[in-house]
């Protein structure tokens, strides 16, 4: 694990489901956390629906060598965030990954040990939805240097309960849980500001509660965030800019 010895924090981010902004979140809280002048890094381990490339505009980048291993790709607004994800090593960008189990395994071990990641204070890991064979990976290869894991869930029961899974997974793999963030919680209407509780409200609190974890905080829906990544354009101003930021910049304060 040379490539990971200057490597203070991991921090793996997981979620019951898929859609609830996981990758979102690790864009918003590698950001965040390089506000705060920290260096970072982002893996994306979603093998086959990597959304990071595409999220920070990335897509045609691909991934160099160098002696030590592969060279990340650093997010072409700012130098100091690295990046590593299967979406650099596709021929085209829309290529299908359809792997067994053993294959995404050892995909998963060559981006821990085979990636320069040099110096960071955090490396942010975006996993796929679930408890899979990307999970297992991660928790084999990283068990040693994982802080801890972040859980995101949207506030209505049928996405807790998913979470819920996720929080055993973490217990039966020793992964210290850092936290739940109810993502998309309650939209402020930009007329009367009123909040509306599109999904449900406050079950990813309640279950923090109820299981004696943090409760990291909640992000509001914003539909300016959604769009601008829908259109592929200023993705970065949004996840940086949008109004959501200050609620990332919460979430990160109570890590
Ligand atoms: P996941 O990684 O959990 O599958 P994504 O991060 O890809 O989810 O997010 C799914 C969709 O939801 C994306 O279109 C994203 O722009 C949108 N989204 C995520 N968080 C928010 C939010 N707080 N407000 C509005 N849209 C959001």
């Amino acid at each position: 694990m040379e490539n990971l010895n200057l490597v203070k924090n991991v921090i793996v981010v997981l979620s019951g489901k898929g859609g609830v902004g996981k990758s979102t979140l690790s864009v918003q809280i590698a950001y965040g956390l390089k506000a705060l002048g920290k260096t970072v890094g982002l893996l994306d381990v979603d093998l086959c629906g990597p959304s990071i490339p595409k999220l920070l505009n990335l897509e045609d980048c691909t991934v160099h060598q160098c002696d030590q291993g592969w060279v990340p790709v650093y997010s072409s607004q700012d130098k100091q965030l690295s990046v590593m994800s299967i979406g650099f090593l596709l021929k085209h960008k829309d290529d299908p990954v359809i792997w067994r189990g053993p294959k995404k395994t050892a995909m998963i071990k060559q981006f821990v040990t085979d990636v320069c990641w040099g110096e960071l204070d955090y490396l942010i890991v975006d996993t796929p939805p679930g408890t899979s064979d990307e999970h297992l990976s991660v928790i084999e290869n990283l068990r040693k240097q994982i802080t801890g894991a972040i859980l995101i869930t949207t506030p209505q029961n049928v996405a807790v309960a998913d979470v819920l899974r996720e929080l055993t997974f973490c217990r039966k793999g020793s992964v210290p849980v850092l936290g739940i963030v109810e993502n998309m919680s309650g939209y402020i209407c930009q007329n009367c500001s009123e909040c509306i509780h599109v999904f449900s409200k406050g079950g990813g609190e309640e279950l923090a509660k109820q299981e004696n974890i943090p409760f990291l905080g909640q992000v509001p829906l914003d539909p300016n965030l959604a769009m601008c990544c829908e259109n592929g354009e200023s993705i970065l101003d949004a996840l940086v800019h949008s109004n959501t930021k200050d609620a990332v910049l919460n979430v990160i304060e109570n890590l």
